[in-house]
């Protein structure tokens, strides 16, 4: 999760009086690294998933499962290899925002040749198994989004106790205990974001209202030892949560990406933009929160409110006085503004004109200077007192502060100093999945859909108003059954004309285009599979396939993936959302009341167990999946692409196709 500076962390006032330190040198560390970097080219296509996880105990007897709070003494056994062997270990560790989770990735990346496609869901398979052994025989590692419980009285082992008016948090449900111990920063970025806001962070998801669901749905907030705060906070009909561990303490599925230029990253950056939403609906896995059934399906409205550290100033209540801005957004939230084209970026960017002027007074282009001074009206919000000092010459610590704190759905990588690694851009929306097969899947066909991207000059650009439009559908429930979304009609154009504001507010509301016809709506069977003319994502990426040489093997593996794709995105075959709700709907325990209780809680998440291990639902995945994933590159496989790289280092690459070097 981002910088992990090691250190003392600064009080919220200490932090807050360096902000304009931290941005003043963020700024000249970019631009240093911007001028030493920007010409960089030549760079290939490298990728890696990054697959955060839960430990997850099971008390059979008594039929609960709660989450371990053992990640500390799990993650220091998983990073020994890396410890050992820096330069040669299969998979990579890190800590994650709680003391339950561990995020783990490829321990290299993946790189351009069509047979990588099929070591990803084998590395996956490993890194769970390296997890598995460790625990204990009713310990289990899942890939869960939201813990169906989280912040329901015993939902920890051990068990903890919330401190609402004490610690970091002062959150009525989650102890600070549950927050990740081995590192200040989780609890550091918590007590800030509270103490920065003024005020407990207020989350709100409007509940599914079944038939013996009260209504209104209000809470007693006071059992919790509410002294008022979170009662005025809680809407009614809305499932209230007050901290950041119910966001942050989410898995996800993130997918990054090595662009061969700046260029090209600008470009894939702008060209995945509208696709987060369909992803994000697509890989829906979390209808429940704090024990009750909500009425979305994905975690990302819950993340965002849950580091919204914005004053009352920053959101518009209250006249500016303290603070610069007006702030339309969370920290974590959608992206406002492309890269490589201005004309569809038609909402409101804040952004510091003075920190823009700097970097455009510097040489910098309009389009990224103004995206880096919109990351740069965020305050820092943990600081170390041993890095307030740097040299800007050589570090980027002030910089990644801000920047790994703007969480937003697509996140733009310069190259880090001293390293290889050429600019990159991390795909951020979509929910993890219950199976190593999934979580492949998913991940694969984002990689093969940036490649088609590049190799058929494809234009995804609609409107910023209507990808944030788009995203508003995809948190819905069913979102696969119910909802269209604004989709470019034509993918071959590149004209970007600007767009008047009664073309947008026709494509929100499902209209024809009035403008012009380059947008409609469709739903995500007719993005995936066609439409009219519009020939769809999968069988795009056949084609793309058809082009390029590929093993048996591993054609066969993307093969299966695309199937759940497909299936998934008719309908044939349930999100994992849906299949949890109708789960929970159909157990007898449940009382039609949008409560999950702990025993549907014990066989929902045992039945999760069980698909991830390999026993697949028919409602969930096709039961007949099974990739041909392998630990390596046949030898001979490998022996051809060494020989041609010799000679052409970027030959066999899976860009070769792409003009933009
Ligand atoms: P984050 O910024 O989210 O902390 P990391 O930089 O740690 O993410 O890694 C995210 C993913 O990027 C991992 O899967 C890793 O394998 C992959 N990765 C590492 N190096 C590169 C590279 N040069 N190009 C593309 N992906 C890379
Ligand atoms: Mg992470
Ligand atoms: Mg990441």
């Amino acid at each position: 999760m981002g910088l992990l500076s090691e250190g003392s962390p600064l009080s919220w006032e200490d932090t807050k009086s360096h902000a304009d330190h931290v941005r003043t040198h963020g700024i000249i560390q970019f631009l240093n690294q911007f001028k030493k970097l920007r010409d960089r080219t030549k760079d290939v296509l490298y990728w890696g998933d990054e697959v955060e996880y839960m430990l997850v105990k099971f008390d059979h007897k008594n039929r609960t499962a709660k989450l371990s709070l053992n990640a500390l003494p799990v993650l220091d056994e998983l990073q020994k290899t890396e410890k050992e062997h820096p330069d040669n270990h299969p998979t990579t560790w890190r800590p994650e925002y709680a003391a339950y989770m561990v995020e783990g990735t490829p321990g290299k990346p993946y790189g351009g040749m069509m047979a990588h496609f099929n070591l990803v869901e084998s590395n996956m398979k490993l890194r769970r198994e390296e997890i598995r052994k460790l625990l204990a025989a009713d310990e289990y590692p899942m890939s869960l989004t939201a813990f169906p419980r989280l912040g329901c009285g015993n939902f920890t082992d051990p068990i903890t106790k919330p401190t609402p008016t004490d610690g970091a948090s002062h959150s009525l449900f989650y102890a600070d205990q549950v927050i990740f111990q081995g590192h200040p920063r989780f609890r550091t970025l918590t007590r800030n974001i509270r103490q920065r806001r003024g005020q407990k962070v207020a989350i709100n998801v409007p509940i599914f209202k079944d038939k013996n669901t009260p209504s209104p749905f209000i809470e007693d907030l006071s059992q919790y030892g509410d002294n008022g705060e979170s009662a005025k906070a809680a809407k009614p009909d809305h499932i209230y949560m007050d901290c950041m561990g119910f966001g942050m303490g989410c898995s996800c599925l993130q997918v990054t990406f090595q662009a061969c230029n700046i260029t090209e990253a600008r470009k894939l950056y702008d060209q995945l933009t509208p696709l987060c939403p369909i992803m994000l609906a697509l890989s829906a896995a979390s209808p429940i929160y704090r024990g009750y059934l909500s009425d979305l399906d994905t975690r990302w409205t819950v993340i965002s409110q849950s580091v919204d550290d914005r004053t009352d100033e920053e959101r518009g209540l209250k006249p500016l006085k303290e603070n610069k801005f007006v702030i339309n957004k969370s920290r974590y939230d959608s992206i406002d503004s492309y890269l490589s084209c201005s004309a569809y970026s038609n909402i409101k960017l804040v952004y510091d004109k003075d920190i823009f002027e700097k970097l455009k007074s510097e040489g910098i282009d309009d389009l990224l200077a103004r995206h880096i001074a919109h990351l740069f009206i965020r305050d820092p919000i943990s600081l170390f007192s041993e890095k307030i000092n740097q040299n800007d010459e050589e570090d980027t610590d002030h910089f990644e502060n801000i920047q790994s704190t703007n969480w937003q759905t697509m996140r733009f990588k310069p190259p880090p100093p001293h390293s290889n690694i050429g600019w990159r851009v991390e795909f951020r929306p979509m929910e993890v999945q219950l199976t190593d097969f999934e979580n492949a899947a998913y991940t694969v066909f984002l990689v093969l859909m940036t490649r088609v991207i590049l190799t058929f000059e494809l234009n995804f650009i609609i409107p910023l108003s209507n990808v944030d439009d788009n995203l508003r559908r995809a948190f819905k429930r069913d979102a696969i059954r119910e909802e269209k979304f604004c989709f470019r009609k034509d993918l071959l154009t590149d004209d970007s004309p600007p767009i008047a504001e009664q073309c947008v507010i026709d494509c929100c509301e499902g209209k024809t285009c009035t403008q012009q016809d380059h947008f409609t709506q469709m739903s995500i069977d007719e993005i995936i599979h066609g439409k009219d003319d519009y020939p769809g994502l999968i069988p795009l990426i056949d084609k793309y396939i058809d082009m390029t040489e590929i093993d048996v093997d591993t054609r066969c593996t993307i093969q299966q993936y695309l199937k759940l794709i497909s299936d998934r995105a008719s309908g044939k075959l349930k999100t994992t959302a849906q299949w949890t709700r109708d789960f929970v709907m159909s157990h007898a325990d449940y009382k039609h009341d949008s409560v999950v209780p702990e025993s549907v809680n014990y066989d929902l998440l045992m039945k999760c167990a069980q698909i991830t291990d390999g026993n697949f639902d028919p409602e969930l995945l096709p039961v007949s999946a099974k990739s041909k994933t392998s630990d390596n590159i046949p030898p001979a496989m490998r022996k051809v692409d060494a020989y041609l790289n010799k000679k052409n280092p970027r030959n066999g690459e899976m860009t070769m196709l792409n003009n933009s070097t």
